[in-house]
């Protein structure tokens, strides 16, 4: 098969990807004290003996003179002195008795009177899991002001660390090349390549220039899900971001009619007969069944050995 580049409607345009980076957090005094007190349905905050400043949450140094603060106790009951309304929630700035500086939260409850000048109490989860939205937020409550008071107990018992992982959500575009291999493996169950008209290598995946002489590419050709085994690795390590449990074997596949090595994982037999591979041996594609297709190289489930 010999095809243009010129992509049919519905060609693959774009996968939803994310980067996540797990990663452990060292709260420090100040956030690992707030936080295991909110799981005991407490606010934490902090004060300066220089400028006479109290922070809720607690703050490890004063935002007013940089000195070092002390941990107290915070009353859970303020006013409002803003308010916006979102999709979702309304959003409060909340004057905690005694702080100096307002704490930004949410409403719960309706938003009917939540306006600045009106008193709120702090809203608490059923079940706390140490986490900040163990305070769930403020309703309105008539409540008479509160003083904050110093804590009387050590943070000894504040944690240290807690687990904590950042999501970055993006969009891939797989522009007319990539898009096309994926529509051709979610609609036809075959690869194809981009041939080099200069040099006449193909290469999978398909790319606008060869990497080899750099000369624009302009049709695509397909190749086979035969090959050639050319290079593996058996993995016996576990690390994130695995998508096979170990061990497995990392295999680099010369496709029939492909010039470039295409990364996979070999399988089809115990992984103690991998002693037994050998680099030039001829593989196939094993896919996955029609219904778990996706549209990617995924969708081929390993490739094994051609006995
Ligand atoms: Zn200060
Ligand atoms: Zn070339």
């Amino acid at each position: 098969m010999t095809t243009g580049l010129n992509t049919p409607p519905g060609v693959s345009q774009k996968l939803a990807a994310t980067i996540g980076l797990p990663y452990t957090l060292t709260t420090g005094k100040a956030v690992g004290s707030t936080i295991t007190a909110l799981a005991s349905k407490r606010l934490t905050g902090s004060y300066c003996s220089d400028c006479q400043r109290t922070n809720v949450p607690a703050q490890d140094y004063c935002v007013g003179c940089g000195g070092e603060m002390s941990l107290i106790e915070a009353a859970d009951t303020g006013t409002i002195t803003a308010a916006t309304t979102t999709p979702e929630h309304t959003l409060l700035l909340v004057q905690i008795d005694g702080a100096s500086s307002p704490l930004l939260h949410r409403l719960v409850g309706p938003a009917e009177g939540a306006v600045p000048g009106v008193r709120v109490r702090a809203v608490w989860a059923d079940e706390t899991k140490a986490l900040f939205l163990d305070l769930e937020g403020f309703e309105v409550a008539d409540s008479e002001a509160a003083a904050s008071s110093p804590v009387d107990t050590t943070v000894d018992d504040a944690m240290k660390e807690m687990p904590y992982r950042l999501d970055l959500d993006y969009q891939h575009s797989y522009g007319p090349y990539y898009g096309r291999l994926f529509d051709e493996l979610a609609h036809h169950r075959r690869l194809v390549g981009s041939p080099c008209p200069q040099c006449h290598q193909v290469m999978v995946p398909p790319r606008e220039r060869c990497d080899v002489c750099f000369a624009r590419t302009t049709r695509l050709v397909e190749v086979q899900d035969t090959g050639t085994l050319q290079a593996f690795s058996i993995v016996h390590l576990e690390f994130v971001g695995q998508t096979r449990t170990p061990p497995y074997v990392y295999a680099e596949v010369v496709l029939d009619g492909s010039s470039t090595r295409l990364i996979h994982v070999l399988g089809g037999f115990e992984i103690e007969k991998a002693r037994d591979l050998t680099i030039g041996m001829p593989v196939r594609a094993v896919w996955k069944d029609a219904s778990q297709a996706q549209g990617t190289l995924a969708d081929i489930e390993y490739f094994e050995p051609v006995v």
